[in-house]
């Protein structure tokens, strides 16, 4: 399959892994926009939030959250975003959740 995340679960290309499980993956951006930039997706090839049912919606962002806390944003906070499609800004079609933080994050996004 021709996704950049699938490649990186199979470990074709390389990410900075930065949690594994079976069903989860979470590595660091590798164009980081603060400080602190991870995604957490699934390992099965979800193309978006759409397509996903609430359990692991339920799943990935618990994940999300434990990481961001113990990657220290318990005090001032994080962003935890998911892009879908094109008006989503979404550019790699695999399920993702961005997890933002160590820098004050600007809204409305433009
Ligand atoms: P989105 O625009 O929501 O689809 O976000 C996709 C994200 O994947 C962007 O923040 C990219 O910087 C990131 N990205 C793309 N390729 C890689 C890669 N090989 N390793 C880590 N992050 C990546």
């Amino acid at each position: 399959m021709d996704c950049i995340f699938c490649k990186i679960i199979a470990g074709e290309i390389p990410g900075k892994k930065l949690y594994e499980d079976d069903e989860l993956l979470a590595f660091y951006d590798v164009h980081p926009q603060a400080p602190l930039h991870f995604l957490v997706i699934p390992k099965k090839h979800i193309p978006t939030i759409l397509e996903a049912d609430a359990v692991l919606l339920g799943k990935l962002l618990a994940k999300a959250k434990e990481l961001a806390l113990g990657e220290g944003c318990e005090e001032k906070g994080a962003r935890f975003v998911i892009n879908c499609k094109e008006d989503g800004g979404q550019t790699v079609d695999h399920l993702h959740v961005h997890v933002l933080g160590g820098r004050p994050l600007l809204w409305p996004p433009g």
